[in-house]
């Protein structure tokens, strides 16, 4: 359990690679990691070995990892590094260079969104350059194992990528965006990467409403642990995010061996209230890192300076904090919905593959607009993640109104 963190604000206008790297030089100096990894700051600082004590694999303590430091961008889809939609790869590339100097062996990898390679899109979103020049290779995210749990309060076993458990530690490179499920997706939610891609919507599935999801990805972050957060803030998204939303210039890199203090900081950035964003409260809570803005000691450029314009949200979810019969029962009438606008749809399929239910909640007729049944949805918003063309937005719940207040 932690009493408090260090979050380090890093003003970088561009994704000029000498600022940036000056940038995350700094804020290393400032969080207080030192040439072998140890915290001058405390002796909980930095580097920490990824996987928690406690956990397990094939019923025998799970080893801790030996090999190279992993690198977790945010690599949702195949899109070029100008969309805003991935880690860019200046602050992939100058990250790695900063721990390199400090004497780590990386390797990096996501597991991307649904119908996206790993490879492919590592190509695309220009970081697979960047690893090549440096000599990072690309770990393997989808051959995976089941590594047991025990302290996971709704999700005891985990399907986790095999390059994951073996690395010694973790560096996660989130990308500060709005999300139509967990209207945040920073350092916390990037985790959820860690399960190979074809996992991950049984996860959706199992946990459809907001407190089920929100408290499985504390689960995760309390058994697979950051040990360095550098979160690209340089160019943010609002809106119809993750993917489909509209790039707001924050000027900020946000650093921490803390994740939670890492969004914590982020969402009073965004304007975002904590009430709406519960994986916060539940990683506080499981003393996964701070989210209490008395327990975060805030060091580099002062956060007035970025704070104070409001990010524009998703709908908000009402009935996410019901239990899951009563969101089943009231969704239609409390739970924002998606929506494809039919101006921007390209027939390409991409959402009708997203969708994790069985049945399917979207179907497609032979280059028709895909349509919804939504008796089957169950929110998840994978589809509106996964269209390459801002066509899925999200509309606000019919009773939304009588509770939203920002
Ligand atoms: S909504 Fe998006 S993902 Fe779905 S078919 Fe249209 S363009 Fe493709
Ligand atoms: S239709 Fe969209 S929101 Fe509904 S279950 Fe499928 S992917 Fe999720």
């Amino acid at each position: 359990m932690r009493s408090s963190s260090v979050v380090v604000l890093a003003r970088v206008p561009s994704y000029d690679r000498q600022a940036v790297g000056r940038a995350v030089r700094r804020s290393l100096e400032l969080l207080g990691v030192d040439g072998r990894g140890r915290s001058s700051a405390g002796a909980s600082l930095a580097l920490r070995p990824l996987l928690a004590p406690g956990a397990s694999a094939n019923g025998a303590p799970a080893a801790p990892g030996t090999g190279p430091v992993l690198l977790k961008p945010n690599l949702l889809a195949a899109v070029p590094p100008e969309e805003g939609v991935t880690t860019h790869p200046v602050v992939f590339a100058e990250t790695a260079r900063a721990l390199r100097e400090r004497g780590y062996d990386l390797a990096y990898g996501d597991s991307p969104g649904f119908g996206h390679r790993l490879g492919p899109a590592a190509r695309r979103c220009g970081l697979a350059a960047e690893a090549d020049r440096l000599g990072i290779p690309l770990a393997d995210f989808e051959q995976g194992a089941d590594v047991h749990w025990p302290k996971g309060v709704v999700h005891r076993q985990f399907h986790v990528a095999r390059s994951v458990l073996g690395a010694r530690a973790l560096v996660n490179l989130p990308k500060l965006k709005t999300h139509g499920l967990t209207t945040v997706t920073g350092a916390l939610k990037n985790t959820f990467g860690v399960i190979p891609g074809f996992r991950k919507a049984e996860y959706h599935v199992t946990h459809p409403d907001l407190e089920g999801f929100s408290r499985m990805l504390a689960d995760l972050n309390g058994l697979v642990r950051s040990g360095l957060v550098v979160m690209d803030a340089i160019c943010a998204m609002e809106g119809n995010g993750p993917r489909g939303g509209t790039l707001v210039p924050l000027g900020l890199l946000i650093v921490s061996d803390d994740a939670v203090a890492v969004d914590a900081v982020a969402c009073r950035i965004m304007g975002i209230d904590a009430d709406r964003v519960p994986v916060l409260r539940m990683a506080e809570e499981a003393g996964i890192g701070c989210a209490s803005g008395g327990r975060i000691e805030i060091r580099g450029d002062p956060i007035e300076g970025f704070a104070g314009r409001r990010f524009a949200l998703p709908p908000v979810h009402i009935a996410r904090k019901m239990p899951g019969f009563l969101f089943r029962a009231a969704k239609g009438l409390m739970v924002p919905k998606p929506s494809i606008v039919v101006s921007r749809c390209r027939r390409c399929g991409e959402c009708v593959k997203a969708c994790p239910v069985r049945p399917k909640a979207l179907s497609q007729e032979p280059g028709a607009v895909p349509r919804y049944e939504f008796g089957r949805c169950i929110r998840c918003f994978c589809c509106q993640e996964s269209c390459p063309h801002g066509a899925v937005e999200i509309l606000p719940a019919p009773l939304a109104g009588l509770f939203d207040r920002g």
